[in-house]
């Protein structure tokens, strides 16, 4: 069997054109184009590559973003002063803080000041416990695990009564997607690093999240014949053979899964994509809800 291939990358420019169109007809109803602000602390050269590509994606669906940037070296009164500013701009619909914050900084503080009515990353405790609560929603649901959910959806498999693994129970995405996946009515298990058979445990699995940061960790022989396989993980591994001398791969072996499992995303291309696609739905999402509707 080879698999269907699930791309992230046509779905997400799905996503970030209906997100254009619904900020046209908010600007042609008189209503002031959406505005997303990023708080980037200290120098990060990745997160400052992942802020760049989030206010170019704004640009792009006629988004206004405000970039805000403080150094290492900043309080943590002065990131909760600039984010309860934020708060307080009405031209701000959105408030993403990059994480990771450096060294020193209580990271949960700082989403906590976060106007949970902002929280476009989804990442506030309030938000994050609602997912974990019955019959109660999150208002923003983080933008890496509704990604997952939105391809997810575009498979057409039956979530419902489902066996989920997901790999890896990290804040961003493991827990949260555990916890959708819940919501959806999955029977989930969730593995980690002190998990005794993970090959065994992966093989139960018809929906398998691979979220772990380890090159090609799961293999063919780990995967059940038709699942449905959605690898997170964003790996480098050296290769002289191409010019910058590495590329990218996933937490799963693409080459044998692809000829096991029923429906795989690609690593770039896949889940990568949807994140900043969502986190562009989210915010015009929140500043539909701040203007009442
Ligand atoms: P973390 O490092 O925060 O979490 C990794 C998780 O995997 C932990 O729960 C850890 O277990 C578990 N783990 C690590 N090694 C093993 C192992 N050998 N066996 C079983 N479990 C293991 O990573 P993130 O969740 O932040 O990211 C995971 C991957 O997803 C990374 O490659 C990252 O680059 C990528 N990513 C991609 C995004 C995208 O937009 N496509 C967005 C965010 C992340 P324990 O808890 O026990 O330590």
């Amino acid at each position: 069997m080879t698999a269907n291939i699930i791309d992230g990358k046509a779905t997400a420019a799905q996503v970030r054109q209906k997100v254009a169109e619904d900020v046209a007809e908010m600007v042609a109803a008189g209503k002031p184009n959406p505005g997303l602000a990023t708080v980037l602390v200290g120098e990060d050269p990745a997160s400052q590559v992942y802020v760049r590509s989030k206010i170019r994606a704004c640009e792009q669906a006629g988004i206004e973003s405000f970039g805000h940037k403080l150094p290492a070296t900043a309080s943590q009164g002065e990131v909760e002063g600039l984010v309860k500013e934020l708060n307080a701009d009405p031209r701000v619909n959105g408030i993403l803080v990059q994480l990771p914050l450096p060294d020193g900084l209580d990271e949960e503080r700082v989403l906590q000041a976060i106007n949970l009515e902002k929280d476009v990353d989804g990442f506030h405790p309030v938000n994050i416990g609602r997912l974990a609560q019955k019959g109660r929603e999150s208002l923003f649901v983080p933008c890496t695990p509704s990604g997952i959910m939105y391809l997810l959806g575009t498979t057409g498999i039956k979530l419902e009564g489902a066996e989920a693994v997901v790999l890896g129970r990290s804040n961003i995405v493991g827990m949260p997607v555990a916890l959708l996946l819940v919501k959806s009515n999955a029977t989930v298990t969730i593995c980690h690093s002190r998990t005794k058979d993970l090959p065994g445990t992966v093989r139960q699995a018809d929906v398998l999240v691979a979220a772990v940061g380890r090159a090609e960790m799961v293999r063919g022989d780990w995967v059940k014949p038709g699942a449905v396989v959605i690898d997170v993980g964003i790996n480098r591994v050296e290769d002289p053979t191409i010019e910058k001398g590495y590329r990218l791969v996933g937490d799963v072996c693409y080459d044998e899964v692809k000829e096991v499992a029923g429906a795989i995303t690609p690593v770039p291309g896949g889940v990568g994509p949807m994140t900043i696609a969502m986190l562009l739905a989210n915010t015009v999402r929140a500043a539909k809800h701040q203007q009442g509707e």
